[in-house]
């Protein structure tokens, strides 16, 4: 497993805020990352640092071992907010960024079309990027990122902005990105963040506090529960009254929900059966991302 890009110490300084701070890691080629953290952890600053738009205050970036490679015609980089010339047509702004990212002028037409075909724009080609749509815009963002054919493609909150159809979408395209390139993706959609990603990075205040696969993290920070549905709220009740493990209820739902060890299901199912309260289901529940970022997000 080789690194195709790697940070030692990366660190962005602006005044006195310490907006990305001693940020080290490594992607693996072939892999995709996914970079959370609440607002203002850094995500922004450390991509656009890697992006070559930000220089930092500290710290390495290397490209297949190579410490002051020019990276930039290796990566390709969809911003949060991209931005287009309105009275230009999706053909002419794609073979602009295909023109500045140094590919041979006798391509780029080519290069440009194929690409707009390829994220969906393929009947938008000569239309003027100021009548497109917030999704037509993103796929113009994903196209002006990708026309190059980069090893590297980072995006910052990719899909964050779109309905969950224009969501979908953007997330089957990356993912077919996926086999030909090494992405970097911030997000703050956890869900998204468990789709597509063999690495996760966590940032907090603009440290990075955690790093591995999404089973590592989850294994980790995992605190599996059982949640048991009653007939009524008011057998829930009854139910977090007289077990004998630690309960809480809402509604028609109880948890057994304890930090350490969970009692065996047998143990559980057999206690409910001889409680005489209405049971509905029992489930064991392991966290959720979502839950698991609350817990790294308030770690101090
Ligand atoms: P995120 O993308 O995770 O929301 P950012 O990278 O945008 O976080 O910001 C990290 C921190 O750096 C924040 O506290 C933000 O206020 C600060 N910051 C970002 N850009 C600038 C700037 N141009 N000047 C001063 N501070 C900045």
């Amino acid at each position: 497993m080789t690194a195709i890009l790697e940070t030692t110490n990366l660190t962005k300084i602006y005044g006195s805020e310490q907006a990305v701070n001693k940020v080290s890691f490594s992607l693996i080629e072939g892999t995709s990352t996914a970079l959370i953290g609440p607002n203002g952890s850094g995500k922004t600053t450390t991509l656009s640092m890697l992006a070559g738009l930000l220089q930092p205050t500290d710290g390495m970036i290397s490209f297949n071992g190579e410490k002051h490679a020019d990276i930039r015609k290796h990566i390709g980089f969809l911003p949060q907010y991209p931005q287009f010339f309105s009275w230009m047509t999706a053909l002419e702004f794609t073979e602009m960024a295909a023109r500045l990212s140094g590919m041979d002028s006798r391509h780029t037409k080519i290069e440009a079309q194929k690409t707009l075909e390829f994220v969906g724009l393929g009947e938008a080609l000569r239309k003027k990027t100021g009548a497109f749509s917030g999704g037509m815009k993103q796929r113009l963002g994903l196209a002006q990122a990708i026309v190059h054919k980069p090893k590297i493609l980072l995006l910052d909150e990719p899909v964050s902005a779109l309905d969950p159809v224009g969501r979908r979408e953007i997330m089957n395209l990356l993912k077919s990105l996926q086999q030909n390139m090494t992405i970097l993706y911030s997000t703050h959609i956890l869900n998204d963040a468990e789709e597509m990603t063999n690495q996760l990075l966590f940032l907090r205040k603009g440290e990075l506090v955690e790093q591995g696969s999404l089973s590592d993290v989850k294994t980790k920070y995992d605190s599996p529960r059982y949640r048991v549905e009653f007939a009524s709220a008011q057998d829930a009740l009854t139910f977090a009254a007289r077990s004998p493990w630690k309960v809480s209820y809402e509604e028609i739902f109880a948890f057994i929900d304890l930090d350490n060890e969970l009692p065996e299901m047998n143990a559980v199912l057999g206690y409910l059966a001889n409680s005489g309260l209405g049971i509905r289901k029992v489930e064991r529940q392991t966290s959720s991302l979502e839950e698991i970022f609350m817990k790294v997000a308030r770690q101090e």
